[in-house]
């Protein structure tokens, strides 16, 4: 058994008597911020090693769908084929609008390369299908590219920015990630990257009154290497879902029965910690994504959420990890559906009711009478001319709720099943450089993906694609970066 280190506390260079290996570029985790920083730093000359904790790279990122959040610059080349204009500042100001507290300078870069990063991957050979598929769901189930995978048709977003359909899925009839990391990581190794697998880093090594990173301790065949970075190291390790004590430090909400925490089993935040003992700073620690799938069938968005009080929280057109964030405030949550747009979730979520009235439901559910049947009376009296003044959920999706039998679906936070990653991590420029709390860089030290805060950053506005996009654009300008960086 390898002793159960936790990485921690940078150590000294100091402490060093053998330097058993050695790059200009340490990346530490081959997810897809890794191989994005590894291959641009090869490709910029760099001599680059890789080090992946589990028997092979990938990661998170190629476990996902390989949603990609790209536009702007007048649409994509798939955005364009299927009838989308879209304009960068119509990108920026919705990103912009999805966090509390976005990086402006971040945001802006992003979006205004957002095409070039598109092209980029498509001369890579990432293949995108010039489709879309347009029904509302979370996962396209076939080859199609562009989704709306976010809330950019839901208000208060549409008010704020033209809406356009932003996720790009990697062209595969499952998950794309696969798809994606398997063309990356092959440019990388014809690039002369090398990468040593079963490798977990536990610590970084400085130097120096300014504490500058120059290497990494890592664990090998149950043996510690000191492997020296005479240019940088970037922290590409992934979120900490995976660490319970980080959670409950962070977002002990999210401890919570029946929240799946989703991602690798290694997205235990190592990078995160590494960097923050090294005198970076972690932000946005406490944001996460959330989802509780409660559609498909699309048409269930004609019902409408309600809490133990028989009120509506949310307009329901907006995305599902919009609708989950506002659903986990509520005490408890229920989807109420008539007879005419009532379909069982595809996610499996329970049908805890059915009754031939409103008020009977109300009783089943024990919410207080009359609340629920007052609720349904303004929502119908309002839905049946198309408006609804108190969330704004689009004309599309009104009906009223009239045709028993009446339907209740649990989506109850703590009951209903919910999944969930984290958003949070060390802060850094636009090109991978940590920064201290008072925003000096930490020399040597860079990250990229979920070891950084980036365009992601809150559970009520996240959008499907930010991950990876973000993961990908920003660990592309890291590793050149760092390339770039002074030997020390
Ligand atoms: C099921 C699922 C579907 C998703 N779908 C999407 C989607 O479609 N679009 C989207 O934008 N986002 C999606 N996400 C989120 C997204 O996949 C991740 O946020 C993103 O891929 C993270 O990329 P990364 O490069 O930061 O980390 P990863 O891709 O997870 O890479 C991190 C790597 O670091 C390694 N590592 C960890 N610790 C160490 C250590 N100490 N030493 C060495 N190596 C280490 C890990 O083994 C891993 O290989 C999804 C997430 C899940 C779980």
């Amino acid at each position: 058994m390898p002793p159960q280190i936790q990485p921690s506390e940078p150590r000294s260079v100091d402490s060093v008597t053998e330097w058993h290996d050695e790059a200009d570029v340490v990346i530490v985790g081959y997810g897809g911020a890794g191989v994005c920083a590894a291959l641009e730093a090869a490709r910029a000359g760099a001599d680059v090693l890789a080090l992946e904790r589990a028997g092979g790279g990938g990661g998170t990122t190629a476990m996902s769908t390989a949603h990609m959040y790209m536009g702007g610059g007048g649409g994509t080349r798939v955005q364009r084929a299927v009838g989308f204009e879209d304009q960068t500042e119509d990108m920026f100001r919705f990103i912009m609008a999805s966090a509390d507290d976005p990086d402006e300078e971040k945001v802006r870069l992003f979006c205004d390369e957002s095409l070039d990063h598109f092209n980029w991957l498509v001369e890579q050979g990432v293949p995108f299908k010039d489709s879309i598929y347009p029904e509302r769901t979370p996962e396209q189930p076939n080859d199609d590219c562009l989704i709306w995978s976010g809330n950019e048709k839901a208000h208060p977003f549409r008010e704020l920015a033209k809406p356009a359909p932003r996720g790009h899925k990697v062209q595969s009839m499952t998950q794309g990630g696969p798809v994606l990391f398997g063309i990356l990581s092959k440019h990388a190794e014809e690039a002369g990257v090398r990468l040593q697998c079963d490798t977990r880093v536990l610590a970084l090594i400085t130097r120096g009154s300014d504490g500058r990173v120059c290497g990494v301790v890592a664990l090998q065949d149950g043996q510690e290497r000191n492997i020296r970075a005479r240019r940088g190291v970037i922290l590409c390790a992934g979120g900490f879902v995976m660490n319970p004590e980080m959670l409950r430090n962070h977002i002990p909400e999210l401890l919570a029965d029946n929240v799946s925490p989703i991602g690798n089993p290694h997205d235990d935040g190592a990078g995160i910690r590494m960097g923050m003992a090294a005198r970076g700073t972690g932000i946005h620690l406490d944001e996460y994504f959330i989802t509780v799938i409660w559609y498909p069938p699309s048409s269930l968005t004609k019902g409408i959420l309600v809490n133990e009080r028989g009120q509506r929280f949310i307009n329901e057109d907006s995305y599902h990890g919009r609708c989950a964030e506002h659903a986990r405030r509520q005490k408890r949550a229920f989807l109420i559906a008539d007879n005419a747009c009532f379909g069982y979730p595809d996610s499996g979520l329970e049908l805890i009711a059915t009754e031939e009235s409103i008020a009977d439901l109300e009783k089943t559910l024990d919410i207080p009478a009359p609340l629920l049947q007052q609720t349904v009376e303004v929502y119908n009296e309002h839905a049946a001319r198309g408006e609804d003044p108190l969330f704004h959920k689009h004309a599309d999706w009104l009906a009223p709720l009239d045709e028993p039998p009446f339907a209740a679906i649990e989506c109850s936070y703590g009951t209903a099943h919910y999944q969930v990653f984290t958003l949070g991590g060390l802060k850094t420029r636009t090109s991978g450089e940590v920064l201290t709390e008072d925003g000096r860089e930490v020399p040597g030290l860079f990250a990229a993906g979920r070891n950084s805060c980036g365009i992601p950053r809150s559970s009520w506005g996240y959008c499907s694609g930010t991950s990876v996009a973000d993961a990908t654009f920003f660990g592309r300008r890291a590793g050149r970066a760092a390339a770039a960086a002074k030997t020390w």
